[in-house]
């Protein structure tokens, strides 16, 4: 079965996030911004590290406050949402409403410019935050769902926008009367096939796979950056930590914060030259 999972914390800005890496060596990003440049397709894996510095906790953050007596991995299933649906919804109506509070940081702008000058790209995310969107990227593939979002538990089609939805109770759907539930693909629910499909499609087209701020703990996502690799893409893994990650001769590891690193891979691969979207 394809699994998935997700979860956060309340959102409790840590400045020690800014800590955790320092930016990679010179010679590394180097290595990796000639790859960058010469990439005729880019595909972006990213995780919840990106968001990490905009102040949205990452999953293996431990909850506070509130919900200091539950595991994530406890609130993100369907047998949570059978159980307690009220407590899931308000964690989940909590987050939504603090991410309205976050920006986007030098992360998420980076790989809006990256995709200005590479010909093609694609970005797939496990985040279901806006972040990427509101740093300028309509069209993102969102792996894991969109915590903005409310759906009804029942298969209707109703959505509902969670910045209008009560923050304590889960809702009725107003056509069949079911409850509605974020719109996030929870533990041990699959993905929709479509969404699937156009991950494994990009990651297969591309010469570069960027892998930033992911724990690669999470399947399917977990496996994309590898099976990029088998089908001979170059593998970039961002990450303040490289505990988990994979190594090889097609994999350049840049241990760094996503902002800072990203900030500078960009600017390398790129400075002196226009945006093809300009071009146009
Ligand atoms: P994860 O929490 O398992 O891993 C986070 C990764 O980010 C770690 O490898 C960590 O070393 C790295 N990291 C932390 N700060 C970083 C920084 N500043 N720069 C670069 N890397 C940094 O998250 P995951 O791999 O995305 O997978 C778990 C699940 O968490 C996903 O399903 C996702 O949907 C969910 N999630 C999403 C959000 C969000 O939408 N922003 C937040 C929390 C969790």
């Amino acid at each position: 079965m394809i699994r998935n999972g997700h979860g956060t914390t309340p959102f409790v800005y840590s400045n020690s996030i800014q800590t955790l890496g320092a930016s990679p060596p010179t010679e590394s990003l180097e290595a990796a911004a000639r790859v960058v440049r010469a990439a005729e397709n880019v595909c972006v894996l990213t995780g919840a590290g990106i968001s990490a510095e905009s102040g949205v906790p990452t999953f293996r953050d431990a909850l506070t406050g509130l919900w200091a007596q539950f595991d994530a991995q406890d609130l993100a299933t369907p047998e949570a949402f059978a159980r307690q649906p009220d407590l899931v919804w308000s964690w989940y109506a909590m987050r939504a409403a603090q991410i309205q509070n976050t920006r986007p940081n030098a992360g998420h702008f980076a790989l809006s410019t990256l995709a200005a000058y590479v010909p093609h790209f694609t970005l797939l995310t496990q985040n279901v935050d806006d972040l990427h969107v509101r740093s300028g990227i309509s069209d993102v593939v969102s792996l894991h769902g969109n915590l903005l979002r409310a759906r009804c538990s029942g298969g209707c089609d109703v959505m509902l926008d969670m910045s209008v939805a009560p923050a304590e109770r889960a809702p009725s759907c107003s056509a069949c009367g079911e409850l509605m539930r974020p719109d996030v693909v929870w533990f041990g629910e699959t993905l929709s096939s479509a969404t699937l499909q156009r991950a494994r499609t990009a990651t297969f087209a591309c010469d570069v796979f960027l892998s930033i701020g992911t724990s690669n703990l999470v399947e399917p996502a977990a496996s994309l950056p590898w099976l990029a690799a088998a089908h001979g893409a170059t593998v970039i893994v961002v990450n303040a930590s490289m505990e988990g990650q994979r190594r090889g001769p097609s994999i350049l590891q840049l241990r760094g914060t996503a902002g800072a690193t990203l900030t500078r891979l960009v600017s390398m691969a790129f400075a002196g030259r226009k945006p093809r979207r300009s071009e146009d």
